[in-house]
């Protein structure tokens, strides 16, 4: 199997992290997810990640500078199977950075996938993620809840739904259907990878 970089696009709660660690344990991808590494850095409590737990809780994007930043350590590591990313871009501005920073490697863009959702099950998906994470005893992500939520959605329509022409011009745009459980979104991702 070919190594792919692909992006995994699509509104919170779409599924993204889901079929990402599917990609993972199958073809033995890396997972780049910028919502993760920046909990990360929260919770151990960094100058960075005090920085950004206000905006994170609100609902709202961190400054380009630091995704750009977390994700240019990551790729300067190396994925033999590729790279997912997840969460990341989500700006004009940071898939500007993103073409650019696998340019300098000689990596490009594989493809782009949306999943496409009905923005109605959403928050039921978001409500139900904290309800499942909470009887597994997990931490609960204090921004999967309804108020959050409506915040997180604008965000997307703002500013993360451009990106869809963006990559769609390019000519890299796949669509899969978000809705369906989650075997045929995994089996729909596969075939785009395969295709090429
Ligand atoms: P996620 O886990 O992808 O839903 O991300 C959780 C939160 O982290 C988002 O609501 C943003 O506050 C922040 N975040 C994650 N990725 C990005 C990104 N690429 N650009 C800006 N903010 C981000």
């Amino acid at each position: 199997m070919a190594a792919k970089n692909i992006i995994l696009l699509g509104p919170p709660g779409a599924g993204k992290g889901t079929q990402a660690k599917r990609l993972v344990d199958e073809r033995g991808m890396v997972q780049l997810s910028t919502g993760d590494m920046l909990r990360a850095a929260k919770s151990s409590g960094t100058e960075m990640g005090r920085k950004v737990a206000a905006i994170m809780d609100a609902g709202q994007l961190v400054t380009d500078e630091i995704v750009i930043g977390l994700i240019a350590e990551k790729l300067d590591e190396g994925a033999p199977g590729g790279f997912i990313f997840d969460g990341f871009p989500r700006t004009l501005a940071q898939a500007d950075a993103l073409g650019r920073l696998l340019a300098e490697k000689g990596a490009r863009l594989d493809a782009v996938i949306e999943l496409v959702v009905d923005d109605a099950a959403l928050v039921g998906r978001i409500v139900r993620r904290a309800e499942e994470a909470k009887a597994a005893g997990q931490p609960v992500r204090r921004d999967d809840n309804p108020q959050v939520f409506a915040e997180r959605l604008q965000e997307y329509y703002k500013k993360t739904a451009p990106l869809l022409g963006y990559y769609y011009a390019k000519g890299g745009l796949s669509q899969v259907d978000g809705m369906a459980a989650m075997d045929a979104v995994a089996a729909a991702i596969a075939k785009v990878l395969d295709k090429g």
